[in-house]
């Protein structure tokens, strides 16, 4: 797997010793080598109960899964589909359903909905934002997404890199991990 740590100017320390700190410490940027900390195993770890979680979405193009952590909680999850109330259907023909619902979309009103709040969390994604979703995150308050597969399109994840969030991408096969 391909470890990419892409903007680091707000970093989030997962690593096991410590206590996840929401506060806006500006700390060193991590190492841009790719090469494995502690923080890493956890974000492999939701990044992979976010893969799992697409397998609940009924989409036929693609599935897509997301998991919102903060303070080491899951406090949201969603995987691409329809509004509550609608036919479990996302495509017609061979066509995405416009008012199909992305995952991280659903994962963010989700936290509308409970007495939780987003605010420094990261967004665990299996696939990179689109620039809807991006604003989405921006607005949420979150700090960092992670995600796995590249989408031919960057601006979404541009977006996220302009609004100083730091964004890491784990390239990997989850059916591989342990
Ligand atoms: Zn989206």
């Amino acid at each position: 797997m391909n470890i990419k740590n892409e903007q680091t100017t707000r970093q989030e320390d997962f690593s096991a010793s410590t206590s996840y700190s929401t506060s806006n410490s500006s700390s060193s940027s991590e190492s841009q080598s790719g090469s494995a900390s502690g923080g890493d195993i956890l974000h492999r770890r939701y990044l992979r109960m976010a893969f799992i979680w697409s397998e609940n979405s009924y989409c036929q193009r693609r599935q897509v899964g997301a998991l919102i952590v903060k303070d080491k909680m899951i406090i949201s999850d969603g995987y691409n589909g329809t509004p509550s109330g609608f036919e479990n259907v996302c495509e017609e023909g061979n066509v995405t359903k416009p008012y199909v619902l992305h995952a991280e979309a659903n994962a963010i009103t989700k936290i509308a909905r409970s007495g939780n709040n987003s605010d420094g969390a990261t967004l665990y994604v299996t696939d990179s934002p689109c620039i809807e979703c991006a604003k989405l995150i921006i607005q949420a308050g979150i700090h960092t997404v992670v995600f796995s597969r590249s989408y031919r399109l960057t601006d979404g994840i541009d977006l996220l890199r302009r609004a100083g969030i730091e964004v890491i991408q784990i390239e990997e096969n989850p059916n591989n991990e342990k």
